[in-house]
């Protein structure tokens, strides 16, 4: 029956997928019109639900992750294999909190996924083979700046003779007011609006994140500023990298600028992050010219002490998936740590040294979200993924080019040269409408077809047009000429 579901929804999502990305306007009002406004007390046969789903709800959904062409936020896609790991997730929920060497598998298929993620990033496993699948990007971002957080002030503990140096058990108000400090500050270059969120949830404050950049590129670190900043008396600080920026795809660094980063960090006793959701799929490529510029700005990532990356993005697995890996395999339980609940504890340490994942993360109970990266990665491998991302970069390219030389449109962030400008190129496009008029309705009047899908964004203070290139079916030159399609069109409306 669990198969027959999976081969049904599937129909429903290929037929969705052909029929725009974008749900119609009287779909939406139909399902809006559907949703009960109490519940009733005796509820309805399982075929009714299936019927009202199917038949009511369905049809209002956008085609994110079934289209090709929806390339909106940064979606993805789930490959057939995470889809499959995904429907038995469901069927057996199993929850991975625990790691019970003779009541489940799943702690150690989820350990093995991190591994098999470690090698694909060629992370090297005698150091990296460390860390834990999250909700998505977001948390892996609070994992980094809650683990950096305590490694900052253990460092300036040390450094003042104080012991007390965590905050997970004495709260950062106590453990800043016996080092005398006034705070920890984040310093970063155009940084995710998801970090900045993380500085608010672990009581560093969102004001404390701030920008050290060069005067002529807001994504490159000064580092004579951000030396200045790390020396202060007063602040711990934590580097969080930009290893992809959201808007353009860019990187914040180089290796050679994240050897320098990290040399100041090591001297001030400063953490650093990477924020790479899905910059760190730059690390899958090999090293043909051709990309050898995304490439290079996901080198040294090895150097860091913690990155973030996601997996319902570039890794295509259904939502919700994100992962974290940390060059510090004894910080986390000290944030993280479950405390007092004897029930808990782990049984039997046949194998690996696995951890429980409720000690080093957020959640206590947690779906089994390891499965389908394990599936995925079981059933592309390396080169599966590397090509799936090399099909991304070539169409982004080709768009990239088509807009540079088309009278309408102009390429962001502005390039000197049209070489230059797609050598930069990752999956994303930015660009906006020469005619201000047009521009400012652009997003909306792509959307409007219904053929593709993109995100308004805003770039140098104006609007600007957002295409992320996600999805594993990805076809470089039917996506091609549907996209220049629809933009050669909209220029001319
Ligand atoms: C998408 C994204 C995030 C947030 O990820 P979620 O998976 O939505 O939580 C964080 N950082 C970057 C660079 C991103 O692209």
């Amino acid at each position: 029956m669990q198969e027959q579901i999976v081969q049904d929804l599937w129909k429903v999502a290929q037929g969705k997928w052909e029929s725009g990305v974008l749900p119609s306007k009287d779909s939406l009002a139909r399902a809006r019109a559907s949703l009960p406004t109490t519940l009733s007390a005796t509820g309805t046969s399982l075929e009714a639900v299936q019927r009202h789903i199917l038949d009511d709800i369905v049809p209002a959904f956008n085609g994110g992750s079934i289209s090709p062409n929806y390339y909106g936020f940064i979606t993805g896609g789930a490959t057939p294999a995470a889809l499959f790991a995904d429907n038995v997730v469901s069927a057996y929920d199993q929850n991975v909190q625990v790691h019970l060497t003779n009541h489940s598998i799943v702690t150690d298929v989820e350990f093995s996924a991190l591994g098999l993620l470690a090698d694909l990033m060629r992370l090297d496993r005698s150091m990296w083979h460390n860390g834990t699948f999250t909700t998505g990007a977001t948390a892996s971002n609070i994992l980094g700046l809650a683990c950096g957080r305590e490694y900052v002030l253990r460092k300036a503990a040390e450094r003042k003779g104080v012991q007390v140096d965590s905050v997970g058990e004495f709260g950062l108000f106590e453990v800043l007011h016996a080092l005398g400090l006034s705070g920890v500050q984040v310093l970063s270059t155009l940084p995710h609006s998801s970090l900045v969120k993380a500085a608010g949830i672990l009581g560093i404050g969102r004001a404390n994140v701030h920008n050290v950049c060069c005067a002529d590129n807001p994504l490159h670190f000064d580092i004579e500023q951000l030396e200045k900043e790390l020396a202060r008396a007063d602040k711990v600080s934590i580097v969080a990298v930009s290893s992809g920026e959201v808007n353009t795809g860019r990187f914040a660094t180089t290796k050679e600028q994240l050897l320098q980063i990290r040399q100041l960090c090591d001297k001030y006793g400063a953490w650093v992050h990477a924020d790479g959701a899905f910059g760190v799929f730059g690390r899958i490529l090999d090293d043909s010219p051709e990309f050898a510029t995304v490439k290079k700005g996901s080198e040294g990532l090895e150097l860091v002490d913690s990155i973030t990356g996601d997996g319902h993005k570039l890794l295509n697995v259904p939502y919700d998936c994100g992962f974290f890996f940390c060059r510090h395999p004894e910080l986390a339980a000290s944030v993280f740590q479950n405390a007092n609940a004897a029930y808990l504890a782990a049984g039997s340490s046949d194998g690996p040294a696995i951890p429980s994942p409720l000690n080093i993360g957020i959640e206590n109970s947690r779906r089994f979200r390891a499965l389908p990266v394990y599936a995925s990665l079981l059933s592309y491998g390396k080169h599966g993924y590397r090509d799936m991302l090399q099909r991304q970069i070539r169409l982004a390219r080709g768009i990239n080019e088509w807009i540079f030389d088309h009278p309408q449109y102009k390429a962001l962030p502005e390039a000197s040269s049209k070489s230059e400008l797609l050598d930069q190129t990752f999956m994303s496009v930015l660009f906006r409408a020469k005619d201000d008029n047009l521009n400012r309705e652009l997003s909306k009047k792509i959307n409007d077809t219904s053929r593709m899908f993109v995100s308004g964004t805003s770039w140098d203070g104006a609007p600007a047009t957002r295409i992320a290139i996600s999805n594993w079916r990805v076809d470089v030159e039917r996506d091609l000429e549907l996209v220049t399609g629809v933009l050669a069109e909209v220029a001319q409306l």
